[in-house]
């Protein structure tokens, strides 16, 4: 557990000092949630869709002992090895394990958010193992040393000129290039060679499917399937909340999460895994690390329903305004903000805060996950535990006070609207944090109580 709290607030502040990304940041994801509109208005039975996703999840989470023990016998008789990971720790030192075994040095691996997590790069590298990321977007910020700003889109916060700058140092592209299309052609020539030249490979698992021991890999670059096709072993790691009961409930899944997620009917590549070819060795990797705790929070315990398409992201007024790694977690936006206090409340009792509670991230979750009621929850679990700071505690003991009482909340009113009248630049200065983006409005002369007393009929 860390020692103290961390700010989205102040880090916000480092992605604010640049305004035009921050705009064009907003506007793309904004142009992302538009597909995302439209991709769903495409299908009549949407909403329909939502509620039966929602209900297999819910069954999942009162079902997922059972579930979880028929993947594993199930994926077993198919000859894959299963492996059971309390914590990230665990996690790491079983894929460092499996790799140390075989004596292999490199890995390559496609885009996994629970490798992020787990922090398994950090880990692997400490060991002496490379790991080669093979999302185009993952490379592109594993170049950087940076971590993902984004579970589906993790380079979103880049320019094309800062990936033309990034490939030029790293792969030697021409400087000052910006050529979408030449870009990526550099990455795919750097990474065709990674992949002829690695023994092992990782892949995430966005579901898996109790019924035949199986899992599905969704992506477009169709990275997780070279990857795994071409390695002699191949490693899923799966967060324990991605089974689903029987293969009939995925085409629900998959109608949602590519829509949801950037607008398209349906990923480019959906791998189905079962067996390992001949001569490979296939492990699958069942982590915890805070799931079931989180699955016994009656409050939160939803939270596990996510699919990871991050619509939620997306939409988010507060996200598209501050850039992921404001988050300091490696799910960051609405989702990430009550998920993350379950793994540590104090280092990330700031994020709960991080919202304007509008509510457009339930509106669009594809798994009707209650996301702005479980953040507004997370707030007062924090405040109870004593996770928010002595200020707001003791502004908010205060404001509760004025406003249980009839006369405080006159009086107090009245004065601080003359206060304001006399002395306007007490609230428009650059001092106050409040008013650096907006404009109090002229205090008006009368209350609306005062004007409704003189002409009320
Ligand atoms: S919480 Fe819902 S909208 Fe957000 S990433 Fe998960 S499934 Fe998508």
């Amino acid at each position: 557990m860390s020692q103290h709290t961390l700010d989205h607030a102040a880090a916000s502040e480092v992605f604010n000092r640049d305004e035009p990304r921050v705009d064009w940041h907003d506007e793309t994801l904004w142009w992302v949630r538009q597909k995302r509109d439209r991709a769903s208005k495409g299908i009549p039975e949407w909403e329909d869709l939502r509620e039966a996703a929602s209900r297999i999840k819910h069954h999942v989470l009162s079902n997922m002992d059972v579930l979880l023990e028929t993947f594993e016998r199930n994926a077993q008789n198919n000859g894959v090895t299963v492996h059971w990971a309390a914590n990230a720790q665990e996690h790491n030192e079983i894929i460092h394990s499996l790799l140390a075994k075989k004596g292999i040095d490199r890995m390559i691996k496609s885009k996994s958010m629970l490798t992020e997590e787990c922090h398994l790069n950090d880990f692997l590298r400490s060991k002496g193992i490379e790991v080669i990321d093979t999302d185009l977007g993952e490379r592109i910020v594993q170049l950087r040393q940076e971590p993902p700003s984004h579970i589906v889109l993790p380079a979103i916060h880049l320019k094309k000129s800062d990936v033309g700058d990034t490939f030029h140092e790293h792969l030697g592209t021409e400087k000052g290039a910006t050529d979408p299309q030449y870009l990526t052609e550099a990455a795919r020539q750097h990474l065709r060679e990674t992949f002829l030249t690695r023994r092992a490979a990782l892949t995430g698992v966005n579901f898996a499917i109790a019924e035949t021991g199986g899992f599905v890999v969704c992506t477009n670059e169709g990275n997780a399937d070279m990857g795994a096709h071409l390695s002699e072993i191949h490693i899923a790691s799966m967060g324990f909340e991605k089974i689903i009961p029987k293969a009939e409930h995925l085409g629900v899944f998959l109608r949602l999460l590519t829509r949801s997620a950037t607008g398209q009917p349906v990923t480019a590549y959906s791998s189905h895994f079962h067996r390992p070819r001949p001569g490979q060795e296939m492990h699958i990797v069942i982590v915890d690390n805070g799931r079931s705790t989180q699955l016994g929070r009656e409050d939160f315990r939803n939270s596990l329903k996510c699919i990871r398409c991050g619509a939620c992201m997306n939409t988010c007024p507060v996200y598209r305004r501050s850039g992921g790694h404001s988050y300091h977690n490696a799910v960051a936006g609405p989702i990430g903000s009550i998920l993350a206090p379950n793994l540590d409340m104090r280092k990330n009792a700031d994020l709960p805060f991080a919202s304007t509670l509008c509510g457009s991230c339930s509106n669009v979750c594809p798994v009707k996950i209650d996301i702005h009621d479980q953040l507004y929850k997370w707030r007062q679990v924090l405040a109870k535990e004593g996770y928010v700071g002595g200020m707001k505690k003791t502004s908010l003991q205060l404001a509760a006070k004025v406003l249980a009482s009839p006369t405080l909340f006159k009086l107090s009113f009245n004065t601080a609207r003359a206060a304001l009248r006399m002395a306007p630049w007490a609230a428009n200065n650059p001092l106050n944090a409040w008013s650096i983006h907006r404009e109090l409005p002229d205090a008006p002369k009368e209350s609306f109580r005062q004007w409704y007393e003189k002409n009320r009929k």
